[in-house]
């Protein structure tokens, strides 16, 4: 399997180099020449496996330059009963005929980043060694909260990594910044930087391409790499789980085998969707996709009219994850659907980069609205989505599965409805008990806040979030944006 950039006809890499690389040199995004296959046959099998068995099938069909032994033990590694608790990894629960939820938040940071980030790396350490590099790889990632957290999880302790975190000191929440500040591990480092996240991750950015600490870090056996959402190592492994959603279906009964089912997804960066996308061109039986925005709903408007325009207000909302007004998996999907046309992809992400807008032609469009349905939720229709789950299916969501469920039920089908739920709802408590209760928090701690949530609705609080509350802090280094260069050079004694 050869994969191609989105952006010109570079010589194509096989999957360990772009998993490696990340971004390909002409500034565009991997991906594989051409989409594997899966017959209904398959997915019969694949619904006997359990999640590793189905894990092994549809990563070897991708990675086809690592040997069935290292793909194994890569997933064992990631997908097992001391990382996830859940022994489907991924359970689909149902809320009543037709409707279900595809819980990805079992892992060790109880957000689905966990799903792409337990196992990422393990490719990673994996490719480093088949391209005999003798090498250690630094990962520096800039967070907003929830992806740090995952990563460091993720990182911990892999051979051949090193592992640097920087977030807003003032720009995440309490549990957030024990979740990162608490991380054990030999390899990894965490600071703080008296700024937004912006700051944070414009300086990682200028880290990357700064010539002479790149020289330097050469002469010390040391590489920049990425973790972020762009890699396509962070994509592969979300393809595994709607094939595994709709094999457990088939399982229980719910569905047969050949029948289309729809997928709502909370999305921000796209790269939860596109996943879904490129397993309904795999051959899945995917009738529509559901792109659920918040407020910030850039990626309805685009669905809608063919019109991307990031010329607008930013919003925060209680969904964070989606406060995204740059998809960048978007450039995927566009390279797909246009039959790999990098000449056109070039084109709208050089406007994008000039003007901030782009318009696809009617023809894309067309072809768009055939495969994606788009909607949004405002926050108090979140909140409303939270309540009304709760009161009909005595179910709790957290807000960014609440804007999923929300638009889900606007967009209802012919079609069974699988609604993907993204985080625990003890990741956002605060949303989550205004929503069950209807009525306003006022306070803010938010360990407080996991008492009242299991007094209110009796859901288990994960142990991993319950414990931050003792466990000591390890990393209590906050710096200026200007000084996390030399932070990275103390790190890395260089
Ligand atoms: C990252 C994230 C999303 C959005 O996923 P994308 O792949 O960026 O579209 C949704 N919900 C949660 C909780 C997330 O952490």
């Amino acid at each position: 399997m050869e994969y191609i950039s989105t952006r010109s006809s570079l010589k194509p890499v096989s999957s360990a180099k772009a998993i490696l690389t990340g971004l390909a040199d002409d500034g565009g995004l991997y991906l594989p020449k051409s989409i594997p296959q899966v017959t209904p046959e398959d997915i019969k099998k694949m619904a006997q496996m359990d999640y590793c068995g189905r894990a092994e099938f549809i990563l070897s069909l991708f990675l086809t330059d690592y040997s069935a032994d290292d793909i194994s033990s890569c997933v064992k590694g990631a997908y097992n009963s001391a990382k996830f608790d859940s022994p489907k990894m991924a359970p689909t629960v149902k809320l009543e005929n037709g409707l279900y939820v595809l819980e990805l938040w079992h892992g060790p940071t109880c957000a689905f980043k966990d799903m792409a980030l337990q196992l990422m790396p393990r490719l990673f350490t994996t490719a480093i060694k088949m391209d005999k590099l003798d090498k250690t790889v630094v990962i520096l990632v800039a967070t907003s909260g929830d992806t740090g957290k995952a990563a460091l999880e993720g990182f911990c302790d892999v051979d051949g990594t090193k592992i640097i975190v920087f977030y807003p000191a003032d720009g995440v929440s309490e549990v957030q910044k024990r979740q990162m500040t608490t991380q054990k591990g030999k390899n990894t480092y965490v600071v703080g930087v008296n700024g937004n996240f912006d700051d944070c991750q414009n300086a990682v950015k200028s880290i990357f391409s700064d010539a002479d600490l790149k020289s330097q870090l050469e002469q010390n056996g040391y590489e920049f790499s990425s973790a972020n959402s762009i890699n396509w190592g962070r994509l592969v492994p979300q393809i595994i789980y709607y094939f595994s959603s709709y094999c457990d279906l088939l399982e229980s009964g719910e569905i047969t085998l050949g029948e289309k089912i729809d997928f709502a997804v909370p999305t921000g960066n796209f790269g939860d969707i596109l996943a879904g996308y490129i397993a309904k061109r795999m051959g899945l039986f995917v009738n529509k996709l559901v792109c659920a925005s918040n407020k910030n709903n850039i990626l309805t408007d685009f669905i809608n009219t063919g019109v991307y325009d990031r010329n607008r207000d930013f919003y925060t909302t209680m969904s964070p994850s989606m406060d995204i007004l740059i998809s960048s998996n978007l450039e995927r999907l566009l390279f797909m659907m246009s039959d790999l046309d990098c000449d056109l992809i070039s084109k709208l992400m050089a406007e994008l980069k000039n003007e901030g807008r782009y318009r696809i032609s009617d023809s894309l469009l067309l072809k768009l609205k055939s495969e994606f349905t788009g909607g949004f939720a405002n926050e108090a229709d979140t909140l409303a989505a939270i309540g009304s789950i709760y009161k009909k299916y005595n179910y709790v969501i957290d807000p960014h599965t609440a804007v999923a469920a929300n638009v889900a039920m606007e967009n209802r089908t012919d079609c069974k409805m699988v609604v993907l739920s993204t985080a625990n709802p003890y990741k956002f408590p605060k949303s989550v008990i205004e929503g069950v209760s209807g009525s306003k928090v006022q306070i803010k701690n938010e360990f407080e806040l996991f008492d009242i949530l299991n007094k209110t609705t009796g859901l288990k609080i994960p142990a991993q979030l319950s414990e931050l509350e003792t466990m000591q802090e390890r990393f209590k280094t906050v710096c200026q944006k200007g000084h996390m260069r030399d932070i990275v050079k103390d790190f890395l004694n260089i």
